[in-house]
């Protein structure tokens, strides 16, 4: 990471790693944080429950980066410090309905299928600015960024490409934003590409199997 952020003239301080614990038991989530990851993330709403509460007297955040259903919306806000896959309207206003019982606002990102890969969740691109409008009116939801995966084949040009247009689309709304939509964040680059999304512009990075290789099943 230091050296990604070193060659795109970033401070390293200014991309935080959101550690993927989806593939290890909690035992190991124990050393990561040990080791210095404060941010954790998880791609199903409900094994993200059970880790949070194995995990209850640790000082983490969690970070859900996987499909959420509307039906777990409520389940999961109190759990969570940020939702990088927000992708329906719909989603979003039951997220509004559920934060009025919060303390804070629920902070998202709107995930977008930059690639246009047919199995991946997200907006498609043309759509983020007519979503950033109608989120002003859900003032219970934060949203913080934007949020992608790089096309499945292609390798790191494929994946640069793709960033890039994601931190491009980004510039494009943002001074058409309403209050509670901020853009600067960038959740963006995994185990596979998370050095171009440096290069591209990522503050978030999630990445998983890199951080796990030989620690034995
Ligand atoms: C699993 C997952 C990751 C981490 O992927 P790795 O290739 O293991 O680094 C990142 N983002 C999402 C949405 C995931 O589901």
């Amino acid at each position: 990471m230091a050296t990604a952020a070193a060659q795109a003239g970033r401070s390293p301080d200014d991309v935080r790693l959101v550690a993927v614990t989806k593939y290890v038991d909690t035992d190991v989530v124990r050393d990561l944080v040990a080791a210095g990851c404060r941010s954790l993330g998880e791609s199903r709403p409900q094994a993200l429950w059970e880790k949070a509460d194995a995990l209850a007297d640790l000082d983490v955040e969690w970070h859900l980066v996987g499909h959420l259903q509307r039906n777990k919306v409520r389940r999961t806000l109190p759990a969570v410090q940020l939702t990088h896959s927000v992708d329906s309207t719909r989603l979003l206003q039951e997220m509004d309905r559920e934060a009025v019982n919060l303390p804070r606002p629920a902070n998202v990102l709107l995930e977008v299928n930059i690639s246009g890969d047919a199995e991946k969740h997200g907006f498609a691109p043309a759509n983020v600015r007519e979503v950033v409008e109608r989120a002003g009116k859900y003032p219970h939801v934060q949203v913080c960024g934007l949020m992608t995966m790089a096309h499945r084949e292609g390798g790191a040009e494929v994946a640069r490409r793709d960033f890039a247009a994601l931190r491009r689309l980004r510039d494009e709304l943002v001074d058409r934003a309403p209050p509670n939509v901020r853009l600067d964040e960038l959740s963006m680059g995994m185990s596979n590409d998370y050095p171009q999304a440096i290069l591209e512009g990522a503050t978030l990075i999630r990445v998983g199997r890199a951080l796990y290789e030989g620690v034995p099943d």
